[in-house]
Protein backbone atom coordinates (compact mmCIF):
# COMPACT_ATOMS: atom_id res chain seq x y z
CA UNK A 1 0.00 0.00 0.00
CA UNK A 2 1.51 3.22 -0.94
CA UNK A 3 0.29 6.50 0.76
CA UNK A 4 0.99 10.23 -0.15
CA UNK A 5 0.95 13.08 1.59
CA UNK A 6 0.97 17.22 0.56
CA UNK A 7 3.99 17.77 -1.02
CA UNK A 8 6.54 20.10 0.92
CA UNK A 9 9.85 21.98 0.50
CA UNK A 10 12.06 20.19 2.20
CA UNK A 11 12.27 16.27 2.79
CA UNK A 12 15.23 15.51 4.88
CA UNK A 13 16.43 11.62 4.85
CA UNK A 14 18.19 10.52 8.84
CA UNK A 15 17.44 11.94 12.09
CA UNK A 16 20.81 12.37 13.19
CA UNK A 17 22.53 15.62 14.38
CA UNK A 18 23.26 16.57 11.07
CA UNK A 19 19.68 15.78 9.96
CA UNK A 20 17.42 17.20 13.04
CA UNK A 21 19.23 20.10 12.94
CA UNK A 22 18.77 20.85 9.17
CA UNK A 23 15.03 19.88 9.41
CA UNK A 24 14.26 22.18 12.79
CA UNK A 25 16.40 24.96 11.10
CA UNK A 26 14.41 24.72 7.74
CA UNK A 27 11.16 24.91 9.75
CA UNK A 28 12.46 28.24 11.65
CA UNK A 29 12.41 29.71 8.22
CA UNK A 30 9.12 29.02 7.99
CA UNK A 31 9.40 26.00 5.51
CA UNK A 32 7.20 22.99 5.25
CA UNK A 33 9.76 20.19 5.89
CA UNK A 34 9.20 16.29 6.63
CA UNK A 35 11.97 13.96 8.60
CA UNK A 36 12.55 10.36 7.82
CA UNK A 37 14.27 7.78 10.34
CA UNK A 38 13.34 4.32 11.49
CA UNK A 39 14.20 5.45 15.15
CA UNK A 40 10.74 6.55 17.08
CA UNK A 41 12.56 10.28 17.53
CA UNK A 42 15.14 12.18 16.19
CA UNK A 43 18.64 11.33 17.46
CA UNK A 44 20.42 9.13 15.26
CA UNK A 45 23.22 7.33 15.88
CA UNK A 46 24.40 9.89 18.15
CA UNK A 47 22.11 10.10 20.21
CA UNK A 48 21.00 6.24 20.39
CA UNK A 49 24.05 4.33 19.98
CA UNK A 50 27.01 6.68 19.68
CA UNK A 51 28.24 9.99 21.76
CA UNK A 52 25.76 10.18 24.34
CA UNK A 53 25.33 6.89 25.75
CA UNK A 54 29.01 6.60 25.87
CA UNK A 55 29.72 9.59 27.62
CA UNK A 56 26.61 8.79 30.21
CA UNK A 57 28.84 5.49 30.67
CA UNK A 58 32.13 7.79 31.08
CA UNK A 59 30.95 9.79 33.20
CA UNK A 60 29.85 6.72 35.87
CA UNK A 61 33.56 5.38 35.11
CA UNK A 62 35.14 8.58 36.41
CA UNK A 63 33.74 8.57 39.08
CA UNK A 64 34.77 5.13 40.34
CA UNK A 65 38.12 6.28 39.37
CA UNK A 66 37.96 9.77 41.00
CA UNK A 67 37.12 7.35 44.04
CA UNK A 68 39.35 5.08 43.55
CA UNK A 69 42.04 7.99 43.37
CA UNK A 70 40.55 9.58 46.87
CA UNK A 71 42.70 7.59 48.60
CA UNK A 72 45.39 9.08 47.94
CA UNK A 73 43.67 12.99 49.21
CA UNK A 74 42.84 10.88 52.61
CA UNK A 75 39.22 9.67 51.47
CA UNK A 76 38.77 6.16 51.31
CA UNK A 77 35.45 4.39 50.35
CA UNK A 78 34.94 0.72 49.90
CA UNK A 79 35.10 -1.07 46.86
CA UNK A 80 32.12 -0.38 44.53
CA UNK A 81 29.45 -2.84 43.82
CA UNK A 82 28.43 -2.32 40.40
CA UNK A 83 24.71 -3.02 39.30
CA UNK A 84 25.20 -3.50 35.63
CA UNK A 85 21.45 -3.83 35.21
CA UNK A 86 20.87 -0.18 37.15
CA UNK A 87 23.66 1.60 35.03
CA UNK A 88 22.01 0.06 31.80
CA UNK A 89 18.85 1.87 33.18
CA UNK A 90 21.00 5.36 33.35
CA UNK A 91 22.07 4.93 30.11
CA UNK A 92 18.51 4.42 28.89
CA UNK A 93 17.23 7.49 30.78
CA UNK A 94 19.90 9.41 29.64
CA UNK A 95 18.98 8.56 25.86
CA UNK A 96 15.61 8.39 26.41
CA UNK A 97 15.32 11.55 27.62
CA UNK A 98 16.82 13.23 25.01
CA UNK A 99 15.16 11.83 22.15
CA UNK A 100 12.03 12.22 23.63
CA UNK A 101 12.51 15.86 24.32
CA UNK A 102 14.03 16.49 20.35
CA UNK A 103 10.40 14.25 19.49
CA UNK A 104 9.07 17.26 21.15
CA UNK A 105 10.80 19.74 19.41
CA UNK A 106 10.29 18.28 16.24
CA UNK A 107 6.21 18.45 16.93
CA UNK A 108 6.20 21.97 17.98
CA UNK A 109 7.99 22.86 14.96
CA UNK A 110 5.74 21.14 13.05
CA UNK A 111 8.20 19.26 11.03
CA UNK A 112 6.23 15.59 9.41
CA UNK A 113 8.28 12.91 10.73
CA UNK A 114 7.67 9.69 8.82
CA UNK A 115 9.54 6.78 10.49
CA UNK A 116 11.44 3.96 7.73
CA UNK A 117 13.75 3.55 5.43
CA UNK A 118 13.70 6.36 2.53
CA UNK A 119 14.93 5.51 -0.83
CA UNK A 120 15.20 8.17 -3.75
CA UNK A 121 12.50 7.90 -6.71
CA UNK A 122 13.37 11.02 -8.09
CA UNK A 123 15.45 14.32 -7.50
CA UNK A 124 11.90 15.56 -6.17
CA UNK A 125 10.25 12.25 -4.51
CA UNK A 126 11.30 10.16 -1.52
CA UNK A 127 9.82 6.61 -1.21
CA UNK A 128 9.49 5.60 2.08
CA UNK A 129 9.45 2.22 3.63
CA UNK A 130 7.56 2.12 6.61
CA UNK A 131 7.13 -1.05 7.72
CA UNK A 132 5.64 -4.36 5.76
CA UNK A 133 4.58 -3.68 2.43
CA UNK A 134 4.08 0.09 3.56
CA UNK A 135 5.59 2.76 1.25
CA UNK A 136 4.96 6.47 2.23
CA UNK A 137 5.86 8.25 -0.87
CA UNK A 138 7.15 12.49 -0.25
CA UNK A 139 7.36 14.95 -2.83
CA UNK A 140 9.69 17.67 -2.11
CA UNK A 141 11.43 20.65 -3.75
CA UNK A 142 14.58 20.03 -2.07
CA UNK A 143 16.03 16.79 -0.08
CA UNK A 144 19.14 16.57 2.37
CA UNK A 145 20.44 13.40 2.89
CA UNK A 146 21.84 13.17 6.60
CA UNK A 147 22.62 9.06 6.64
CA UNK A 148 25.44 8.91 8.58
CA UNK A 149 28.15 5.83 8.62
CA UNK A 150 28.34 2.32 10.24
CA UNK A 151 31.08 0.90 12.03
CA UNK A 152 33.77 -0.59 9.47
CA UNK A 153 33.65 -4.82 9.71
CA UNK A 154 36.86 -5.92 7.50
CA UNK A 155 36.21 -9.54 6.84
CA UNK A 156 39.35 -10.90 8.06
CA UNK A 157 38.43 -9.18 11.81
CA UNK A 158 34.86 -9.73 11.94
CA UNK A 159 33.28 -13.00 12.80
CA UNK A 160 29.45 -13.24 13.85
CA UNK A 161 29.47 -13.94 17.29
CA UNK A 162 28.19 -12.44 20.66
CA UNK A 163 31.42 -12.49 21.93
CA UNK A 164 32.55 -9.92 18.91
CA UNK A 165 31.34 -6.33 19.31
CA UNK A 166 30.98 -3.31 17.45
CA UNK A 167 30.65 -0.07 19.33
CA UNK A 168 26.74 -0.83 19.51
CA UNK A 169 27.41 -4.12 21.28
CA UNK A 170 29.92 -2.39 23.43
CA UNK A 171 27.70 0.24 24.66
CA UNK A 172 24.82 -2.62 25.08
CA UNK A 173 26.94 -3.45 28.07
CA UNK A 174 25.56 -7.15 28.65
CA UNK A 175 27.96 -8.04 30.73
CA UNK A 176 31.70 -7.08 32.18
CA UNK A 177 34.33 -9.43 30.52
CA UNK A 178 37.46 -10.74 32.43
CA UNK A 179 39.33 -9.92 29.01
CA UNK A 180 38.42 -7.12 25.94
CA UNK A 181 40.54 -6.74 23.12
CA UNK A 182 40.24 -3.69 21.14
CA UNK A 183 41.20 -3.57 17.74
CA UNK A 184 41.87 -0.21 16.60
CA UNK A 185 43.29 2.82 19.25
CA UNK A 186 41.25 5.48 17.42
CA UNK A 187 38.57 7.39 19.04
CA UNK A 188 35.98 4.68 20.19
CA UNK A 189 38.79 1.89 21.06
CA UNK A 190 40.45 4.62 23.76
CA UNK A 191 36.47 5.86 24.44
CA UNK A 192 34.70 1.89 25.36
CA UNK A 193 38.40 0.23 26.23
CA UNK A 194 38.46 3.16 29.34
CA UNK A 195 35.17 2.45 29.90
CA UNK A 196 35.30 -1.45 30.36
CA UNK A 197 38.74 -1.01 32.07
CA UNK A 198 37.60 1.21 34.55
CA UNK A 199 34.64 -1.22 35.25
CA UNK A 200 37.04 -4.23 35.68
CA UNK A 201 38.19 -5.77 32.50
CA UNK A 202 41.29 -6.77 31.51
CA UNK A 203 41.63 -3.96 28.40
CA UNK A 204 44.06 -5.09 25.89
CA UNK A 205 44.16 -2.48 22.63
CA UNK A 206 45.92 -3.42 19.11
CA UNK A 207 46.56 -0.84 17.20
CA UNK A 208 48.07 -1.10 13.57
CA UNK A 209 49.74 2.58 13.35
CA UNK A 210 53.13 3.11 15.52
CA UNK A 211 50.75 5.22 17.78
CA UNK A 212 47.32 5.36 19.48
CA UNK A 213 44.84 8.09 17.97
CA UNK A 214 46.93 8.49 14.61
CA UNK A 215 47.35 12.05 12.85
CA UNK A 216 46.61 13.36 16.33
CA UNK A 217 49.34 15.48 17.86
CA UNK A 218 51.90 13.88 19.12
CA UNK A 219 52.35 16.08 22.66
CA UNK A 220 49.03 15.59 23.37
CA UNK A 221 48.59 12.08 22.78
CA UNK A 222 51.39 11.63 25.45
CA UNK A 223 49.60 12.80 27.68
CA UNK A 224 47.10 10.29 27.16
CA UNK A 225 49.15 7.97 26.03
CA UNK A 226 50.83 7.52 29.51
CA UNK A 227 47.72 6.55 31.33
CA UNK A 228 46.63 4.60 29.32
CA UNK A 229 49.18 2.14 29.69
CA UNK A 230 48.59 2.88 33.47
CA UNK A 231 45.43 0.94 32.80
CA UNK A 232 45.29 -1.21 30.13
CA UNK A 233 47.05 -4.93 30.03
CA UNK A 234 48.66 -4.19 27.12
CA UNK A 235 48.79 -1.98 24.10
CA UNK A 236 49.96 -3.01 21.10
CA UNK A 237 51.13 -0.69 18.62
CA UNK A 238 52.30 -1.39 15.01
CA UNK A 239 50.46 -4.85 15.47
CA UNK A 240 47.58 -6.00 12.74
CA UNK A 241 45.52 -8.41 14.10
CA UNK A 242 45.37 -12.04 11.13
CA UNK A 243 42.32 -13.51 12.39
CA UNK A 244 39.69 -13.91 14.76
CA UNK A 245 38.43 -17.63 15.50
CA UNK A 246 35.89 -18.47 18.04
CA UNK A 247 36.58 -21.50 21.17
CA UNK A 248 34.05 -22.50 23.70
CA UNK A 249 36.21 -20.78 25.83
CA UNK A 250 36.66 -17.11 23.68
CA UNK A 251 37.86 -15.43 20.92
CA UNK A 252 41.42 -16.59 19.69
CA UNK A 253 43.27 -13.68 17.71
CA UNK A 254 46.35 -14.20 15.99
CA UNK A 255 48.25 -11.29 15.96
CA UNK A 256 50.94 -9.55 13.30
CA UNK A 257 53.68 -7.76 14.59
CA UNK A 258 57.24 -6.84 15.71
CA UNK A 259 58.17 -6.96 19.36
CA UNK A 260 55.21 -9.70 20.20
CA UNK A 261 55.66 -11.66 23.08
CA UNK A 262 52.75 -14.10 22.22
CA UNK A 263 51.01 -14.04 18.61
CA UNK A 264 48.04 -16.16 19.73
CA UNK A 265 45.99 -14.40 22.34
CA UNK A 266 42.82 -15.34 24.35
CA UNK A 267 40.04 -13.10 24.98
CA UNK A 268 36.80 -13.15 26.32
CA UNK A 269 35.64 -10.24 23.79
CA UNK A 270 36.65 -8.12 21.07
CA UNK A 271 35.69 -5.12 20.16
CA UNK A 272 36.15 -3.90 16.67
CA UNK A 273 36.71 -0.39 16.36
CA UNK A 274 38.79 0.25 13.20
CA UNK A 275 37.06 3.15 11.62
CA UNK A 276 33.62 4.13 10.26
CA UNK A 277 32.25 4.36 6.70
CA UNK A 278 29.23 6.73 5.34
CA UNK A 279 25.91 5.39 4.32
CA UNK A 280 26.02 6.19 1.08
CA UNK A 281 24.40 2.63 -0.56
CA UNK A 282 20.77 5.01 -0.55
CA UNK A 283 18.79 3.14 -2.56
CA UNK A 284 17.80 5.03 -6.00
CA UNK A 285 20.84 7.30 -5.77
CA UNK A 286 22.37 6.25 -8.93
CA UNK A 287 19.07 7.76 -10.80
CA UNK A 288 20.28 11.06 -9.85
CA UNK A 289 23.50 12.88 -10.85
CA UNK A 290 24.60 13.04 -7.33
CA UNK A 291 27.93 12.00 -7.30
CA UNK A 292 30.67 9.76 -4.93
CA UNK A 293 33.76 10.92 -4.91
CA UNK A 294 37.05 9.07 -5.05
CA UNK A 295 37.36 9.34 -1.16
CA UNK A 296 34.13 7.32 -0.61
CA UNK A 297 31.76 10.47 0.40
CA UNK A 298 29.27 12.50 -1.64
CA UNK A 299 30.85 15.31 -3.56
CA UNK A 300 29.55 18.63 -2.24
CA UNK A 301 30.16 22.15 -2.81
CA UNK A 302 30.68 24.70 -0.16
CA UNK A 303 26.73 25.21 0.25
CA UNK A 304 26.47 21.39 0.50
CA UNK A 305 24.75 21.30 -2.28
CA UNK A 306 25.30 18.14 -4.87
CA UNK A 307 25.65 17.93 -8.74
CA UNK A 308 21.79 17.33 -8.52
CA UNK A 309 20.71 20.63 -7.51
CA UNK A 310 17.80 20.04 -5.27
CA UNK A 311 19.61 17.82 -3.26
CA UNK A 312 22.19 18.58 -0.64
CA UNK A 313 24.16 15.75 1.28
CA UNK A 314 25.63 16.92 5.29
CA UNK A 315 27.44 14.82 7.58
CA UNK A 316 29.31 12.05 7.55
CA UNK A 317 27.68 11.04 4.00
CA UNK A 318 29.76 14.62 2.98
CA UNK A 319 33.24 14.10 4.03
CA UNK A 320 35.73 14.40 6.89
CA UNK A 321 35.58 14.76 10.47
CA UNK A 322 32.94 12.66 10.80
CA UNK A 323 31.75 14.56 14.03
CA UNK A 324 28.20 15.27 15.19
CA UNK A 325 28.68 18.75 15.63
CA UNK A 326 30.64 19.34 12.22
CA UNK A 327 26.91 17.58 10.77
CA UNK A 328 24.90 19.54 12.59
CA UNK A 329 27.01 22.67 11.13
CA UNK A 330 26.31 22.00 7.54
CA UNK A 331 22.47 21.13 8.25
CA UNK A 332 22.18 24.57 9.23
CA UNK A 333 23.78 25.94 6.56
CA UNK A 334 22.11 23.93 3.69
CA UNK A 335 18.59 24.44 5.62
CA UNK A 336 19.92 28.49 5.06
CA UNK A 337 20.91 27.75 1.73
CA UNK A 338 17.08 26.35 1.16
CA UNK A 339 15.71 29.26 2.54
CA UNK A 340 17.33 31.78 0.43
CA UNK A 341 20.00 32.87 2.56
CA UNK A 342 23.80 32.98 1.65
CA UNK A 343 25.55 30.35 3.51
CA UNK A 344 28.52 28.37 3.22
CA UNK A 345 30.48 25.79 5.12
CA UNK A 346 34.07 27.31 5.78
CA UNK A 347 35.25 26.83 9.26
CA UNK A 348 38.13 28.00 9.82
CA UNK A 349 38.35 25.48 12.96
CA UNK A 350 36.69 22.34 13.28
CA UNK A 351 36.73 20.73 17.36
CA UNK A 352 37.67 17.24 17.96
CA UNK A 353 37.31 15.83 21.46
CA UNK A 354 38.39 12.35 22.72
CA UNK A 355 36.41 11.71 25.92
CA UNK A 356 38.60 9.80 27.74
CA UNK A 357 40.52 10.71 31.12
CA UNK A 358 42.57 12.40 30.50
CA UNK A 359 40.00 14.25 27.74
CA UNK A 360 42.04 15.60 24.49
CA UNK A 361 40.78 18.35 21.98
CA UNK A 362 42.72 20.14 19.74
CA UNK A 363 40.90 22.62 16.93
CA UNK A 364 42.26 24.02 13.77
CA UNK A 365 45.70 23.70 11.90
CA UNK A 366 47.79 21.08 13.69
CA UNK A 367 51.89 21.27 13.89
CA UNK A 368 51.75 18.33 11.86
CA UNK A 369 49.86 19.65 9.04
CA UNK A 370 51.44 22.83 9.06
CA UNK A 371 55.06 21.24 8.46
CA UNK A 372 52.95 18.92 5.72
CA UNK A 373 51.75 21.77 4.10
CA UNK A 374 54.92 24.33 4.72
CA UNK A 375 52.99 26.45 6.50
CA UNK A 376 55.79 28.85 8.97
CA UNK A 377 54.11 28.48 12.68
CA UNK A 378 55.48 28.92 16.54
CA UNK A 379 54.41 26.77 19.09
CA UNK A 380 53.52 27.98 22.41
CA UNK A 381 53.35 24.91 24.85
CA UNK A 382 52.02 25.36 29.13
CA UNK A 383 52.09 22.58 31.18
CA UNK A 384 49.63 21.79 33.74
CA UNK A 385 51.88 21.29 36.29
CA UNK A 386 52.19 25.00 36.45
CA UNK A 387 48.66 25.76 36.98
CA UNK A 388 47.34 25.86 40.17
CA UNK A 389 43.50 24.87 39.54
CA UNK A 390 45.34 21.32 38.10
CA UNK A 391 47.04 20.78 40.89
CA UNK A 392 43.99 21.50 43.17
CA UNK A 393 42.29 18.44 41.01
CA UNK A 394 45.12 16.29 42.93
CA UNK A 395 47.91 17.13 40.11
CA UNK A 396 45.97 16.72 36.98
CA UNK A 397 48.90 16.24 33.74
CA UNK A 398 47.78 18.38 31.22
CA UNK A 399 48.96 20.60 28.23
CA UNK A 400 48.12 23.29 26.75
CA UNK A 401 49.00 24.02 23.14
CA UNK A 402 49.20 26.59 20.80
CA UNK A 403 49.99 27.10 17.06
CA UNK A 404 50.57 30.32 16.10
CA UNK A 405 51.33 32.44 12.99
CA UNK A 406 54.92 34.15 13.74
CA UNK A 407 54.20 37.35 12.41
CA UNK A 408 51.12 38.36 13.37
CA UNK A 409 50.53 36.30 16.64
CA UNK A 410 47.13 34.83 14.96
CA UNK A 411 46.27 31.76 16.33
CA UNK A 412 45.84 28.70 13.94
CA UNK A 413 45.49 26.22 15.82
CA UNK A 414 45.13 24.67 19.66
CA UNK A 415 45.13 21.56 21.89
CA UNK A 416 44.36 20.48 24.87
CA UNK A 417 45.51 17.43 27.04
CA UNK A 418 43.52 16.88 30.54
CA UNK A 419 40.31 16.68 32.34
CA UNK A 420 37.90 19.17 30.62
CA UNK A 421 39.66 19.59 27.65
CA UNK A 422 36.37 19.30 25.88
CA UNK A 423 35.05 22.49 27.17
CA UNK A 424 38.53 24.24 27.34
CA UNK A 425 38.39 23.70 23.49
CA UNK A 426 35.71 26.32 22.50
CA UNK A 427 37.62 29.68 23.81
CA UNK A 428 40.31 28.46 21.16
CA UNK A 429 37.86 27.94 18.25
CA UNK A 430 36.37 31.72 18.61
CA UNK A 431 39.46 33.20 18.83
CA UNK A 432 40.34 31.45 15.76
CA UNK A 433 37.18 32.22 14.43
CA UNK A 434 37.76 35.87 15.13
CA UNK A 435 41.36 36.12 14.00
CA UNK A 436 42.42 36.65 17.13
CA UNK A 437 46.33 36.81 18.35
CA UNK A 438 48.04 35.75 21.11
CA UNK A 439 48.19 39.34 22.31
CA UNK A 440 44.12 39.07 22.20
CA UNK A 441 44.35 36.10 24.75
CA UNK A 442 46.73 37.64 26.72
CA UNK A 443 44.59 41.03 27.68
CA UNK A 444 41.37 38.79 28.12
CA UNK A 445 41.03 38.35 31.93
CA UNK A 446 40.82 34.93 32.60
CA UNK A 447 39.71 33.58 35.55
CA UNK A 448 41.49 32.16 38.66
CA UNK A 449 41.55 29.22 39.58
CA UNK A 450 40.81 27.90 36.42
CA UNK A 451 41.81 25.50 33.98
CA UNK A 452 40.85 28.49 31.22
CA UNK A 453 43.79 30.32 32.67
CA UNK A 454 46.25 28.07 30.74
CA UNK A 455 44.91 29.53 27.02
CA UNK A 456 46.38 33.07 28.28
CA UNK A 457 49.39 31.82 29.91
CA UNK A 458 50.45 29.78 26.70
CA UNK A 459 49.84 32.98 25.00
CA UNK A 460 52.16 34.36 27.58
CA UNK A 461 54.74 31.83 26.90
CA UNK A 462 54.69 32.53 23.17
CA UNK A 463 54.76 35.93 24.00
CA UNK A 464 58.20 35.37 25.72
CA UNK A 465 56.80 36.30 29.10
CA UNK A 466 54.89 33.30 31.09
CA UNK A 467 54.08 34.42 34.44
CA UNK A 468 54.41 30.85 35.59
CA UNK A 469 56.67 29.25 33.29
CA UNK A 470 59.96 30.66 33.29
CA UNK A 471 62.21 31.50 30.50
CA UNK A 472 65.71 33.17 31.07
P1 LIG B 1 39.20 5.94 14.23
O1 LIG B 1 39.49 6.26 12.82
O2 LIG B 1 39.21 7.02 15.25
O3 LIG B 1 40.25 4.85 14.75
C1 LIG B 1 40.43 3.61 14.13
C2 LIG B 1 41.81 3.12 14.49
O4 LIG B 1 41.91 1.77 14.09
C3 LIG B 1 42.92 3.88 13.81
O5 LIG B 1 43.85 4.27 14.79
C4 LIG B 1 43.50 2.85 12.83
O6 LIG B 1 44.88 3.02 12.62
C5 LIG B 1 43.20 1.55 13.56
N1 LIG B 1 43.09 0.35 12.72
C6 LIG B 1 42.49 0.25 11.51
N2 LIG B 1 42.57 -1.04 11.08
C7 LIG B 1 43.21 -1.75 12.03
C8 LIG B 1 43.59 -3.12 12.17
N3 LIG B 1 43.31 -4.01 11.23
N4 LIG B 1 44.24 -3.49 13.30
C9 LIG B 1 44.54 -2.57 14.26
N5 LIG B 1 44.20 -1.27 14.18
C10 LIG B 1 43.55 -0.86 13.07
O7 LIG B 1 37.83 5.14 14.21
P2 LIG B 1 36.83 4.73 15.37
O8 LIG B 1 37.48 4.77 16.69
O9 LIG B 1 36.21 3.45 14.91
O10 LIG B 1 35.76 5.89 15.30
C11 LIG B 1 35.08 6.13 14.08
C12 LIG B 1 34.72 7.57 13.94
O11 LIG B 1 33.68 7.88 14.86
C13 LIG B 1 35.85 8.52 14.26
O12 LIG B 1 36.59 8.83 13.10
C14 LIG B 1 35.14 9.71 14.77
O13 LIG B 1 34.88 10.57 13.71
C15 LIG B 1 33.83 9.19 15.31
N6 LIG B 1 33.82 9.21 16.77
C16 LIG B 1 34.00 10.37 17.42
C17 LIG B 1 33.99 10.41 18.80
C18 LIG B 1 34.16 11.71 19.50
O14 LIG B 1 33.98 12.76 18.88
N7 LIG B 1 34.54 11.70 20.77
C19 LIG B 1 33.85 9.24 19.52
C20 LIG B 1 33.68 8.06 18.84
C21 LIG B 1 33.66 8.06 17.46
Amino acid sequence: MTKSNDRVQVAVVGGGPGGYAAAFRAADHGLSVALVDPEENPGGVCLYRGCIPSKALLHVTKVLDDARAAAEWGIRFADPEIDLEALRGFEARVVEKLTRGLGDLRGRRDVRYVRGLAGIADAHTLEVDTGGDTKETIACEHIILATGSKPMRPSNLWIESPRVLDSSGALALDEVPKSLLVVGGGYIGLELGSVYASLGSRVSVVEMTEGLLPGVDRDLVGVLEKRVKERFDQVLLGTKVERLREMDDGIRVSLEGEDLEETEQRFEKVLIAVGRSPNTDIPGLGRTKVQIGDDGFLAVSPERRTAEPSIFAIGDIAGEPMLAHKASHEGKVAADVIAGEAAAFEPRAIPAVVFTDPEIAWCGLSEEEAKEEGIDVETARFPWEASGRATTLGGAKGLTKLIVEPESGRLLGAGFAGPGAGELVSETVLAIEMGATTKDLELSIHPHPTLSETVMEAAEVFLGHGTHVYRR
